[in-house]
């Protein structure tokens, strides 16, 4: 299976996609874990991509393209991948199509994740993450079993993702609207996007995106 999800920040593309992944065996491709972690390794490309991430801004296309070519051609995502955050733009999903295509592959679903904006802003400024595993909780609807830490990492404290603060959430989710949004009606058009509502448990979302998947 070559995955996409597609959606607004906060919509738990993390948490489903990382969930797919681990449940069938697919190389989990999420272009922001990437991110942050060449960010906190201090490498000239978390040097350059954190200057946009901190403002709620895309990283430039040929980054991210060339990041993505790197990674889905590893052993592990050979033939079976989800990947997380990325296309967020027509010339990142052009530019997957003939990458793919290159190695005689294609995509085989578009999975369009959606829930309303205030939902977003609020699930996004109740998120906390653990530094070690990046696992993902809510303060308010999926908080850790002591409240504080990773249930599966109990001596580390959850931490706030620097671009979770409220202004720069607002500012991600009027860059999805204008520039990843366009990509579902790019699937659309090609009979390729299934659509699921991002709303509920996370195991009703998970029972949803299995059904649309067909697996
Ligand atoms: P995410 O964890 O997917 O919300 O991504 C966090 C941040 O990383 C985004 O706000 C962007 O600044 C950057 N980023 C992640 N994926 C991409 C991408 N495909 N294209 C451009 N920027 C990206």
């Amino acid at each position: 299976m070559r995955l996409v999800l597609l959606g607004p920040p906060g919509v738990g593309k993390g948490t489903q996609g990382r969930r797919l992944a681990a449940e069938h065996h697919w190389a989990l491709i999420s272009t922001g874990e990437i991110l942050r972690d060449a960010v906190a390794r201090k490498t000239s490309l978390g040097l350059e991509a954190q200057r946009c991430m901190e403002k709620g801004m895309l990283v430039p296309d040929d980054m991210m393209i060339g990041l993505v070519r790197d990674r889905s051609n590893e052993a592990d995502a050979d033939g079976r991948f989800v990947l997380d955050g990325f296309p967020r733009t027509v010339a990142q999903a052009d530019a997957l199509d003939s990458m793919l295509q290159s190695r005689g592959h294609r995509l085989d679903a578009v999975i369009g994740l959606e829930a309303p904006k205030e939902e977003l802003v609020k699930r996004l400024s109740a998120r906390r993450e653990c530094p070690v595993c990046q696992r993902a909780y809510n303060r308010a609807s999926a908080p850790p079993r002591d409240g504080r830490h990773c249930d599966d990492h109990p001596s580390v404290d959850l931490v706030q993702r620097e671009d979770d603060a409220e202004a720069t959430v607002r500012k991600r989710l009027e860059v999805y609207e204008k520039q990843t949004s366009p990509l579902l009606e790019y699937y659309r058009g090609q009979g390729r996007l299934r659509e699921v509502k991002g709303l509920g448990s996370v195991d009703e979302v998970y029972r949803q995106l299995n059904r649309a998947l067909g697996c």
